[in-house]
C-alpha cells in the first residue's frame, strides 16, 4: 500500500507517521515528477488552501491531481485539504465549505465526537478550520457534526475532515482511509 502525501506547503509529516504506523508506505509529492509513480491513495494536508491551489497550478499538478481523483483515486483531505476538494477549488467533491469558520486566531479547539463508519469518541482537533456549509449531491454524505455544523463527509473514494486526525493518537480515521484505498477498484 503506497500513499502519496502532498508536501507543497503546510504540515504533512504527521500524516506520514500515522500511515506508516498502520503499515503503509508513503512518499511526498513536491513536484510533477513525484506524481508520476504508482499510488493507492493521496493525502491533502493542512496549510493554506489558497497557497496550495496556487502551487498546484504553478507546478502543473492541478489537472493531474484533479483528474486522478475524478477517476477514483482514494483521497483524504484534512482542513485545507478538505477546502481543496470542495466546490470552487479542485471541485471533485460536491461540498461547499466556509473557510476559517471558527475565527482566525481564537478558532482552535479540541473535542471528541462520533464519526459515522468510524465510531464514537473520535478526537477532533480544529485549527482555523472550515466547516461544510452545504452538501451538493446525494452521493456525498455527512459523517460528523460539531455544534450543528458538518465537519466530515465522504463521497465515494473521497474522505474530508475539517479537523486533524493526524494530530491525535487515534488511528481509526487513517485506518478507514487505508481500507478505502485497499478496496478501491479503479475503472479506467
Ligand atoms: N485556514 C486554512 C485555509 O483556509 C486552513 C487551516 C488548516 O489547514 N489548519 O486554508
Amino acid at each position: 500500500m503506497k500513499i502519496a502525501v502532498l508536501a507543497l506547503q503546510g504540515a504533512f509529516i504527521e500524516h506520514e507517521q500515522r500511515l506508516q504506523q498502520l503499515g503503509a508506505e508513503t512518499f511526498e509529492v513536491r513536484q510533477l515528477a513525484d506524481w508520476l509513480q504508482p499510488m493507492d491513495g493521496l493525502v491533502l494536508p493542512r496549510g493554506e488552501s489558497t497557497v496550495q491551489m496556487r502551487l498546484l497550478d504553478q507546478l502543473g499538478l492541478l489537472k493531474p491531481v484533479q483528474e486522478a481523483i475524478l477517476r477514483g483515486l482514494p483521497v483524504l483531505g484534512t482542513c485545507a485539504g478538505m477546502i481543496l476538494l470542495s466546490s470552487g477549488y479542485l471541485g471533485t467533491m460536491n461540498i461547499r465549505v466556509r473557510r476559517n469558520a471558527y475565527g482566525r486566531q481564537l478558532g482552535s479547539f479540541h473535542t471528541v465526537g462520533q464519526v459515522e463508519g468510524i465510531g464514537e469518541d473520535v478526537p477532533m482537533t480544529f485549527i482555523r478550520a472550515p466547516y461544510i456549509e452545504e452538501i451538493l449531491s446525494p452521493d456525498c454524505r455527512p459523517l460528523a457534526q460539531v455544534d450543528g455544523r458538518m465537519v466530515a463527509a465522504q463521497q465515494g473514494c473521497q474522505l474530508a475532515t475539517a479537523f486533524h486526525p493526524e494530530l491525535d493518537a487515534d488511528l481509526r480515521l487513517h485506518q478507514h482511509f487505508l481500507q478505502m484505498a485497499r478496496h478501491n477498484v479503479i475503472v479506467g
